[in-house]
């Protein structure tokens, strides 16, 4: 696909950050140009528009940005799974591994409804150590997750892939 190229180009790559030997993948540059923004959201909604979903998940911080304008688009609502102790509902929390320690995901209860159709967003899959929490939280309550999607898969980590997505595959399909 064409627009694939303008896509790409449009994120910035910045070496050593957050810490010294991490190339962050900056996708603020994607936001600043309407048409690659534009691209990245029509080709999410062309794939899901037609698969019967009836929610779009966002992983925080950036899948609160992709996640809405697919939402919109597909007819579907939108769940913000965020960081511990932001949400101020009663929330269900899921807790899943880092390089080091630990981190939580949450969701309100009573957002989404056992038998719902789920697609999860985030802008970027590294370990899919986030994802598998986000799955299995949706799951808990009886959610079937349809597929993950995501902007950037990260080659450079360079384990295989089979490896690092087999425990989401096995539920979902990675894009
Ligand atoms: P994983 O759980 O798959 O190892 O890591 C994915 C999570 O880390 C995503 O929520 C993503 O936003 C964040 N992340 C890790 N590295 C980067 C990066 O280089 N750029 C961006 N934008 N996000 C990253």
């Amino acid at each position: 696909d064409s627009r694939i190229a303008r896509i790409t180009s449009a994120i910035r790559v910045i070496p050593d950050f957050p810490k010294p030997g991490i190339l962050f993948q900056d996708i603020t540059t994607l936001l600043l140009d309407p048409v690659a923004f534009k691209d990245t959201i029509d080709l999410f909604v062309e794939r899901y528009k037609d698969k019967d979903i009836s929610v779009v998940a966002g992983v925080e911080a950036r899948g609160f940005i992709f996640g809405p304008p697919i939402a919109l688009a597909i007819g579907a609502k939108f769940v913000p799974m965020r960081k511990p102790n932001k949400l101020p509902g009663a929330v269900i929390s899921e807790e899943y591994s880092l390089e080091y320690g630990t981190d939580k995901i949450e969701m309100h209860v009573g957002a989404v409804q056992e038998g719902e159709r789920a697609l999860v967003i985030d802008d970027l899959i590294a370990t899919g150590g986030t994802l598998c929490a986000a799955i299995s939280l949706l799951e808990r309550v009886g959610v079937k997750v349809v597929e993950c999607a995501c902007v950037i898969e990260l080659p450079e980590l360079k384990v295989p892939y089979s490896h690092r997505s087999g425990e989401i595959r096995r539920q979902a399909t990675v894009c």
